[in-house]
């Protein structure tokens, strides 16, 4: 059996090699939530399945069918998180986060869990970036947290991504929305996939988000919502409009975006990238005005939107988008034999005390062999040091790229005397 050296399918590994562009994503995301007054959030990895039914709402997708849930061995049921709003209002409500200055905004970083058919973008594992806001009514509140996303694009150099906006309206226009949609698929009723067939009555909405071929057909000449807004509802999707235009972000309006989980209010937001079919969208989000007393708490509003980061890094490898550079070895210090080995890993120490990412032989390998592995890792600079440079307190350091070398003393200071060294040639 090859099971123990196989990750389980729709997983998948984040290898050293590539680790590079998740941390110019992750800190590309946090700095700018940080400039918008967001603060870091971190909610369990599992829940109790019930908050999942609830928070997420047990017509959608997610619930029905894609949920990680087992029973413990006190038999509650359990169940790893498939998104990362719930468990943020959970935390919020049970730390009295919402006693606080609101608004309240958070962002976090997370692992979800949904048993889908793996495929290029859609995975078991997978890695959200997310922003929640909450006791923000004013419909500025949508636009600025849509700009977030778009500055945050921006900033990753992403260009073929475009964002469409919708707005799905208060339970109050939505009951007169709901009925002519049942009317409209009822004509469709018997050709409908099952899962749409059981969510007509409960929560026809559902429909104009299904993937299935036959149901996204009947979705295209389905009524709007964009028709059936109260005035209330009307007024605040204008507003969120006109902010976007004086922010200057383009948009589409495109009224068969309802998101996939339940409690949206008014706005809702997706960001496409043109080249990756139906997991082309890379950020989804909207305003959730009942969600927070949905969950047990008063009624207070919420918005915000989650980003998946492997969606994210596809779309940006295949536009070739710049990232940090990977950080490599500063200095590699070799030794001649044993004795100069330990005297290097002394002075190593030294540079690591100073921030410096330094390495010695820890394998016993010959020199020549200790220089082809500082050249397999790219180290910037080396170092040989043997008994001379141990008595004279003077080594070589080489630049490994021009091949320079320059006298330095291995005595005391040594560390700040490297530092002014690589500051000028920096
Ligand atoms: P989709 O319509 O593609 O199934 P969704 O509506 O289920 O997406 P959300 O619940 O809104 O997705 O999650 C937000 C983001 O998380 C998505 O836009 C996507 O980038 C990412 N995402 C969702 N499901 C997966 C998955 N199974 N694998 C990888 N990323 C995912
Ligand atoms: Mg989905």
């Amino acid at each position: 059996m090859d099971i123990i050296t196989k990750a389980p399918r729709g997983t998948a590994d984040k290898l050293p090699s590539e680790i590079y562009k998740w941390h110019t994503v992750q800190s590309a995301a946090a700095s700018i939530a940080e400039t918008y007054g967001c603060r870091e959030i971190k909610t369990p990895t599992f829940e109790h399945t019930e908050l999942f039914q609830r928070g997420v709402g047990d017509t959608t997708d997610v619930v029905q069918k894609e949920m990680y849930t087992f029973n413990d061995k006190k038999g509650r049921s359990i169940t790893l998180r498939p998104e990362g709003t719930a468990g943020v209002v959970r935390a919020a409500l049970e730390n009295g986060l919402l006693n606080e200055a609101l608004p309240l905004k958070l962002y976090y970083f997370t692992n979800c869990f949904r048993y889908e058919a793996p495929q290029s973008g859609r995975l078991r594992e997978f890695n959200q970036f997310g922003v929640e806001v909450f006791g923000a009514d004013s419909p500025i509140a949508d636009a600025e947290l849509i700009c977030m996303v778009n500055d945050i694009f921006e900033f990753l150099q992403l260009k073929g991504i475009k964002l469409e906006i919708n707005s799905i309206g208060c339970p109050k226009c939505r009951a007169k929305y709901y009925d002519a949609l049942k009317e409209y698929y009822r004509q469709y009723e018997e050709q409908l996939c099952d899962t749409c067939k059981e969510r007509l009555e409960r929560n026809p909405m559902r429909l104009l988000d299904c993937k299935s071929e036959i149901c996204s057909s009947f979705a295209k000449n389905a009524p709007s919502i964009l028709d059936y807004l109260c005035e209330d509802c009307a007024d605040h999707f204008a507003t969120v409009k006109s902010t976007l235009d004086s922010m200057n972000i383009s948009y589409t309006v495109n009224p068969r975006i309802v998101r996939g989980l339940d409690y949206y209010t008014n706005t809702v937001f997706e960001f496409v990238a043109d080249n990756c079919g139906t997991q082309g969208t890379v950020c989804g989000g909207g305003r959730y005005n009942g969600l927070v007393e949905e969950i047990g708490g008063k009624s207070v509003s919420g918005l915000g939107f989650a980003m998946g980061i492997e969606r994210l890094l596809m779309v940006m490898d295949a536009e070739n988008c710049p990232y940090d550079p990977p950080k490599e070895c500063d200095l590699y210090i070799a030794g001649t034999d044993p004795n100069s080995s330990a005297y290097a890993a002394g002075l190593v120490r030294q540079l690591r005390k100073f921030g410096f990412r330094a390495e010695s032989d820890v394998v016993g390998r010959s020199l020549k062999a200790q220089m082809k592995y500082a050249d397999k890792i790219n180290a910037r600079f080396s170092m040989v040091i043997g008994e001379n440079e141990i008595n004279s307190k003077t080594a070589q350091l080489k630049n490994m790229k021009t091949g320079e070398k320059l006298n330095v003393s291995i005595g005391d200071n040594f560390a700040e005397k490297i530092n002014s060294i690589l500051m000028d040639i920096e």
